[in-house]
């Protein structure tokens, strides 16, 4: 076992990672957490401004690639466990401009690994520490309707130049366990979706569009399948990994939970109408508009949770239901989340 008091989160200003902070700040009180965000259009200070102020938080504005800067962290913080989640995350993104994914997500894992290598195993040998790294389903590729679904062994099968980076940096995270005695663990998760996330992905485009009157624009036949998480379940699994998981292990984290993205719309519209009885803007089943698909769309995604749930003890606290009607009040009531300036890429935005 492991205990965290001094974590250094990477990308703690994205969707997930701002979940991560205030979950962990709030279970954890007595610990500390720096933020190392480069604030690219992903990241947002905004989402961490409550914790301005407190002993246990402080945000350094930076790029994980910056090693000087990263060793600097962990030896004037003491930091003891890295959290990381800093990507480029978007598939769309990917599929344009592959450069900065191969940069951030490949380059900029090694660069924090070699940081951490040089602080904690050569500067400090002994030191307790642990290198968590938060990667995709994603690397394993896609699956048909009646495949099962992905464990911690399938083979890695990355489509996407996004999901080609993840397992990249995959690779890197366990050789740098193997070959040096890194104190590494890495989570392959599902989608995740909740409060925080960036308007450009799938739920938080359709709740916006839905909530101004405008279509949802769904890729293909809509018939491709994920399976959806809500980010705290996502957050709860990290932290048993990090305070119990097995050194040099990978753990699949996911909520049982497959819908397709069509069917994931008509919920979301059936929830809004309930909601909204008498509203203008009342959303219908009509409020979704095909587009082209994506190359190289992969159809399916499954996670098998069963190593994280018999090794750890692990179990998703919401199902699709409970925490789709969370996510629906969080934007209702941060409506200066998704009115602001966003910047789409594309014609939708996808669903990774
Ligand atoms: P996000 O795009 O919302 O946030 C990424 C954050 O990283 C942003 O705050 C951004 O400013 C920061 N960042 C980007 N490049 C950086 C750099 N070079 N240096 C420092 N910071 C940088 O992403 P997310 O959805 O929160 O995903 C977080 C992690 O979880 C990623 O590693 C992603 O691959 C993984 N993941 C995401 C999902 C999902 O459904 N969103 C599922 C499984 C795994």
């Amino acid at each position: 076992t492991h205990t965290p008091e001094k974590l250094l989160v990477t990308g703690g200003a994205g969707f997930i990672g701002t979940n991560f902070v205030h979950y962990w700040l709030a279970t954890y009180p007595d610990t500390k957490i720096v933020v190392l965000d480069a604030l690219t259009y992903a990241g947002r200070y905004a989402n961490l401004q409550p914790l301005e102020g407190q002993a246990s938080f402080r945000f350094v504005h930076g790029d994980i690639l910056d090693q000087p800067l990263v060793e600097t962290l962990l030896r004037e913080e003491t930091i003891d466990t890295i959290v990381h989640f800093a990507a480029e995350s978007h598939v769309d993104r990917s599929i344009y401009g592959p450069d900065a994914f191969l940069r951030t997500n490949i380059d900029g894992t090694h660069s924090l690994l070699k940081a951490a290598k040089k602080v904690w195993l050569e500067e400090q040998p002994g030191f307790a520490h642990r290198f968590h790294h938060v990667s995709t389903d994603e690397v394993y590729g896609t699956l048909s309707p009646t495949d099962p679904a992905f464990t911690e062994t399938t083979p890695y099968a990355p489509n996407s130049p996004y999901a080609a980076s993840k397992a990249s940096s995959d690779h890197i995270v366990r050789a740098y366990q193997h070959t040096y005695g890194l104190q590494t663990s890495t989570s392959n998760c599902s989608n995740n979706y909740g409060p925080y996330q960036y308007p450009e992905k799938l739920i938080p485009l359709a709740i916006s569009n839905l909530l101004q009157g405008k279509a949802v624009p769904i890729y293909g036949d809509g018939q491709q399948v994920r399976d959806w998480l809500y980010v705290d379940d996502h957050n709860r699994g990290i932290d048993l990994i990090i305070r119990t998981g097995c050194i040099g292990e990978t753990y699949n984290i996911g909520g049982n939970n497959e819908q397709a993205n069509l069917s994931l719309i008509h919920e979301l519209c059936a929830l809004l109408d309930a909601r909204f009885p008498d509203s203008p803007h009342v959303p219908h089943n009509q409020h979704i508009t095909y587009v082209k698909d994506r190359p190289g769309h992969d159809r399916r995604y499954a996670i098998d949770n069963s190593k994280i749930c018999r090794e750890l003890g692990y179990e998703p606290a919401e199902t699709f239901q409970s925490g789709l009607a969370k996510t629906l009040d969080w934007y209702l009531s941060h409506p200066d989340f998704w009115q602001g300036d966003i910047k789409l890429f594309g014609s939708h935005g996808g669903n990774a």
